[in-house]
């Protein structure tokens, strides 16, 4: 492990909302937005109050009414491909801000930038393709079945992949002919209000087809969720934050699509390219610092090549550059705050009593580390099944590694969390990749790769993973509901 030192471009504190942004309703009191490798101010922001809420609702629902948005889909799709235009071409000052204000490394911040556009463009083309069909119901009947939007749709953020998680709710939503209200993670409201700003920017969007608000999970969230013109949640974030949100919906019986935590199994078989399953095993545990909700937290290696597996993989962790992540050369960015820097700090201590540290885990005294919120690549070894460190997700740098004599006993670790919503699996054996790949209850399973995402490719949880699924047709669809026209030709009733 390495640290550098680092200077650093001068940065101008944004003020957010700012002027020209008239889409954001916050007229209440303000926050800081602090940098975590720095903790220079990023951005004094203006929270909403709920008053700014109901303003925020009624715009989406005034606007939600304006029929051109909701029946011209070549609308919808020009809109669209405007803003991901603006995306690719604001790549690199939107990267900088959100390396800045997130804490992930520019290479991670540039690659969101062009993913969340890519998730805009596959929605812009599906804009124009929400088909129904026509039914035949006997000689004088017959019925067509079409796909309308919801009405208002709230989309809530965390702040780990803060703009691809926006886009792959937000994209489907719009396009489908809803209005949105977005409220994003606290930690992260400058990148995304200057994202949508690029929206806004988009001459043919009508008024108040999205708004946004900003401030604590707690009061503006839950305004959100709980007011009455709000017809579906979108919500990404945490487990139990999910499960209150869904509680809360229930009352009026709105419907909910929830993105949610995970605790995901990575198995390597020994007859895999084991070069490249070392890389998908790094890659797994440590894109956006363990910070993802899909992160591959549990390495499960067959038996007869556990310790050469972990042994290599200790080396390669020994090699992370841990520094500042405007700096292309570092591998390893901080945490995104002090609390989630105690949060990790907590499981490792369960891992140091329960198990064995193979790791280091004294983050460098550097100039960028002492002042950043960084947390020490840690590796467990030997910890029950039941640690907490096994069971709970970490949202760190932290890998539990545990040995396994067959198949049979793989997917059982695999499975003994109460998370689904994504795997890794390596082998050379096809067959075996069909039936380990079946047997895992996850929505994604990664076959000799990881972390590979495609919009057209549904993602989503099973069991306390989440509920409804994103991306490709199907998270489309969730925007929609379907409605039967039904037609009778009869001179009489019967
Ligand atoms: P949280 O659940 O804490 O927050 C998510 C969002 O919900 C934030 O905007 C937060 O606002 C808001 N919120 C908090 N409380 C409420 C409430 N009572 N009502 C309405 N909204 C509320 O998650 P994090 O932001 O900490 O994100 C990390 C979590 O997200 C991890 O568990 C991770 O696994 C999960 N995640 C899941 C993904 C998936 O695709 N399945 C993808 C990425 C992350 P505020 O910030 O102000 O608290």
């Amino acid at each position: 492990m390495s640290s550098e030192t680092f200077e650093r471009p001068a940065w101008k504190v944004l003020a957010v909302p700012g002027p020209d942004r008239a889409f954001v309703v916050a007229s209440g009191a303000s926050f800081e937005d602090r940098d975590p490798t720095t903790q220079e101010v990023v951005a004094e922001v203006r929270a909403s109050t709920p008053e700014d809420v109901d303003l925020a609702v009624e715009r989406a629902d005034q606007a939600f009414w304006h029929a051109r948005w909701r029946n011209d889909g070549a609308i919808r799709a020009r809109v669209l491909y405007g803003f991901a235009q603006r995306l690719r071409d604001n790549r690199d000052a939107l990267a900088e801000l959100l390396t800045r204000e997130q804490g992930k490394t520019i290479g991670e911040a540039r690659s969101e930038i062009v993913g969340s556009a890519e998730m805009v463009e596959y929605y812009a083309g599906l804009a124009r393709s929400i088909e129904g069909r026509a039914l035949a119901l006997g000689d004088d009947a017959h019925g067509v079945v079409i796909r309308e939007p919801l009405g208002v749709v709230a989309v809530i953020t965390p702040w780990n992949w803060p703009l691809t998680l926006l886009m792959r709710s937000l994209a489907p939503a719009l396009a489908a002919g809803n209005t949105c209200v977005v409220k994003p993670a606290s930690l992260t409201p400058a990148i995304t209000v200057e994202a949508l700003a690029h929206l806004a920017a988009v001459s043919e969007l009508p008024d108040g087809v999205v708004t946004c608000v900003l401030g604590p999970g707690g009061v503006v969230g839950d305004a959100l969720v709980g007011h009455p013109k709000v017809h579906m949640i979108a919500f990404t974030g945490e487990s139990g934050t999910g499960i209150n949100v869904m509680r809360r919906a229930a009352a009026d019986l709105r419907k909910v699509a929830l993105e949610l935590g995970g605790k995901s199994p990575n198995l390597v078989f020994a007859d895999a390219n084991l070069d490249k399953a070392l890389d998908g095993a790094m890659n797994a545990i440590f894109t956006t610092t363990g910070q993802i909700c899909t992160a591959g937290s549990r390495l499960l290696v067959e038996a007869s090549i556990y310790d050469e597996f972990v042994g290599r993989l200790l080396q390669r962790t020994a090699a992370l550059r841990l520094g500042d992540p405007l700096d292309p050369r570092t591998t390893l960015a901080p945490l995104v705050s002090a609390a989630q820097q105690r949060v990790v700090g907590e499981y490792v201590e369960i891992g140091r009593r329960e198990g064995t540290l193979l790791t280091d885990d004294r983050v460098l005294d550097g100039p960028v580390t002492s002042v950043g919120c960084f947390a020490a690549p840690t590796i467990i070894a030997d910890l029950p099944l039941a640690s907490r460190a096994v069971q709970e997700e970490i949202f760190g740098p932290v890998l539990t590694v545990h040995p396994f004599g067959d198949e049979e006993e793989a997917v059982a670790i695999a499975e003994n969390t109460e998370f689904g919503l994504a795997a890794g699996l390596w082998t050379a054996d096809l067959n075996r990749a069909w039936r380990v790949g079946r047997a895992l209850r996850s929505g994604t399973v990664w076959i000799n790769t990881y972390h590979h995402f495609y919009a057209e490719a549904e993602v989503g949880g099973f069991r306390k993973s989440g509920l409804g699924r994103q991306q490709g047709l199907a998270g489309l669809y969730e925007f929609t509901e379907t409605k039967h026209l039904n037609f009778d030709s009869k001179e009489t009733l019967w």
